[in-house]
């Protein structure tokens, strides 16, 4: 299997007062090209912390991160900015869908600064009808159920058909029957198109979902 993201012995810490709170001690993993991988762990192990590093979003004190053999933090901030747009795709906890826009022009955002919004926006609606809310286009996220705006997230990260997905608690913010429906969504786009997915979770369940597991404890993986 061909090596798609790797990251050698990070180290994140954070100040906090007089204290340095050590979350990452020398995490390393590979990320292989089209597996979907669950990185468990229990609230405040750093899965978050991890995933922001893995994805571009947050520089380590130490350790690398390299995508397909290119050092992600060695890139100039306007080159790392067009790394992500391009090749990498988010979903959080907490969906971070703008309320000003309706949800074909949240979907459509990411594809803006690359085309035509027209097709951006035409795309938008495409997937919007692959989650299931062909007939909530038009509608703004606050006129949404949390599943259908994380289903709006979900068309979101996709739209520039990034190879490497980044889920950090997609469900987090569910009851169980409506985050499980949200997860049939997720997996089916992923494997329709062969999309990697790395997607962090406390829950079991979630995680079994995934081709491979990893466990975050006391700052290490096991
Ligand atoms: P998880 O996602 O597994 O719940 P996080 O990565 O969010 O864990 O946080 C790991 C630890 O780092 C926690 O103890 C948290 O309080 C701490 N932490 C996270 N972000 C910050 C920050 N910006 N400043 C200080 N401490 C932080
Ligand atoms: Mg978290």
């Amino acid at each position: 299997m061909d090596n798609m993201l790797t990251c050698e012995n990070i180290r994140r810490t954070y100040k906090v007062g007089q204290t340095t709170l050590d979350v990452l001690k020398g995490v390393s993993l590979e990320v292989n090209e089209g597996e979907t991988l669950a990185i468990m762990g229990d609230s405040g192990s750093g899965k978050s912390t991890l995933l922001h590093v893995l994805g571009g979003l947050d520089r380590p004190v130490d350790g690398s991160v390299s995508f397909r053999n290119q050092n992600v933090y060695r890139m100039s901030p306007a080159k790392l900015a067009k790394f992500r747009g391009e090749n990498v795709g988010y979903v959080f906890q907490s969906f971070h869908l703008l309320p000003e826009l309706d949800i074909v022009e949240n979907v459509a955002l990411p594809a803006m600064a690359q085309g035509s919004a027209k097709a951006a926006k035409e795309r938008a609606r495409e997937l919007l009808t692959e989650v299931g809310l062909a007939e909530r286009i038009g509608h703004r996220p606050q006129e949404l159920s949390g599943g259908e705006r994380q289903r709006v997230a979900i068309a979101r990260s996709l739209i520039n058909e990034p190879d490497l997905i980044f889920a950090d608690e997609p469900t987090g913010n569910l009851d169980s029957g409506t985050g499980e429906k949200v997860l049939n969504y997720l997996f089916q786009l992923i494997e329709a198109r062969r999309h990697t997915l790395v997607l962090v979770t406390h829950s079991k369940e979630v995680a079994s979902r995934c081709s491979r597991e990893l466990f975050l404890k006391d700052g290490i993986l096991i």
